[in-house]
């Protein structure tokens, strides 16, 4: 229960099991009012009682009665609703490609409500402590000894936060079925009877060549786009099948493939004078783009020393772009440090 008043400065006492009463904890001090909790009823003293404008009688109601009669004629009393234990829940939420401006409305909501943020490197959404208050932070993208969580350990976390009765945003970056691997996470909670909400993303798949100014498809020019992971190299048949759509292809995960994979294309017959780019650290300070041809690109690359996370994009629609026009004139943006063939 997301509260909706303004509570700033209301001394409010919260009486409950202590298993119980964080999350609305959380959800007072949310709302700005002053928190007070005592977890037993005897201890619901006459001093303690004094200083609450409001009291807050949270958990089964067989704890309450004691409670209750301390608090008769202090001041108002109400009960969380049911008494029963709070149903936890599950919010994938897309982050998008980077910055708080490329969160969506409901990513920006789901994050005010969550009890728990599971986030990690590629969701950069600025301070997560601002946007999800009182929320516990994990980030399972980096443990000590600098390793990512495993992805098992991940949704046995988040599974097991939401039985507990929380509200657990995962949050990831882009879009969250972008090789995100969010359809195991929802497979995972669904498994367990959690209720699961998914929150789409900005995909840094068209967000980052759009940031360079390069659009996926342009009229006249490519129709169709394709967004491939580069995790592993292209195979010979996969390369044959990109090229023959003759249209944009976009590569995720790729920068360590990056010379299998533009050669793997020229051998499937793509032209090596195709325009070619990486945009490298997509809406970030230090984003740059390196723009060449698909035959140039690997050695740019190299000298650029450029690296993930990058967006590496194959096709026409690279002349479309600013970052191409900038090639020919040889002028550099004023935003963007840029690499040119
Ligand atoms: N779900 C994400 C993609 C996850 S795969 C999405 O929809 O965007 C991770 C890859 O995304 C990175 O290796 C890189 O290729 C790309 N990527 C994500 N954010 C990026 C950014 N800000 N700049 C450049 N590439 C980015």
């Amino acid at each position: 229960m997301l509260i909706e008043t303004d509570l700033t400065g209301l001394p409010v006492l919260l009486i409950g099991p202590a298993g119980a009463i964080g999350a609305a904890e959380r959800r007072y001090r949310r709302a700005g009012a002053v928190v007070d909790v005592v977890d037993a009823p005897d201890a619901v003293t006459p001093e303690v009682c004094a200083r609450a404008a409001l009291a807050v009688l949270v958990g089964p109601a067989s704890t309450w009665h004691e409670a209750r009669t301390a608090l008769t004629g202090r001041c108002p009393v109400v009960t969380e609703p049911s008494g029963e234990p709070r149903r936890g829940r599950v919010v994938l939420v897309g982050a998008g490609p980077g910055g708080l401006e490329l969160l969506t409305v409901a990513a920006v909501r789901a994050l005010a409500e969550a009890d728990v943020v599971l986030t990690d490197r590629l969701a950069a959404v600025g301070d997560l402590a601002a946007l999800a208050p009182g929320a516990e932070v994990v980030d399972v993208g980096k443990r000590p000894g600098h390793h990512a969580v495993p992805q098992p350990q991940i949704q046995r976390l988040l599974v097991e936060r939401a039985l507990a009765g929380l509200t657990v945003v995962r949050l990831k970056g882009g879009d969250p079925y972008v090789f995100g691997r969010g359809g195991e996470e929802v497979a995972a909670a669904v498994e367990a009877g959690l209720p699961v909400t998914v929150v789409p993303g900005i995909s840094s798949a068209v967000a980052v060549p759009g940031s360079a100014g390069i659009p996926v498809t342009h009229r006249d020019v490519s129709h169709v786009f394709t967004v491939v992971s580069g995790h592993v190299p292209l195979d010979a048949r996969q390369a044959a099948a990109l090229v023959a759509l003759e249209g944009t292809l976009v590569v995720l995960m790729g920068m360590h493939n990056l010379v299998p994979i533009t050669t793997e294309l020229v051998r499937a017959g793509l032209p090596g004078d195709t325009a070619a780019a990486v945009v490298e650290r997509g809406f970030t300070p230090d984003q740059r783009s390196i723009v060449g041809t698909v035959s140039t690109l690997p050695d740019l690359v190299s000298r650029a020393g450029a690296a993930s996370p990058s967006v590496i994009v194959v096709g026409d629609v690279v002349e479309q772009s600013a970052v191409w026009t900038r090639r020919v004139d040889g002028v550099a943006g004023r935003t963007e440090r840029m690499v040119v063939a």
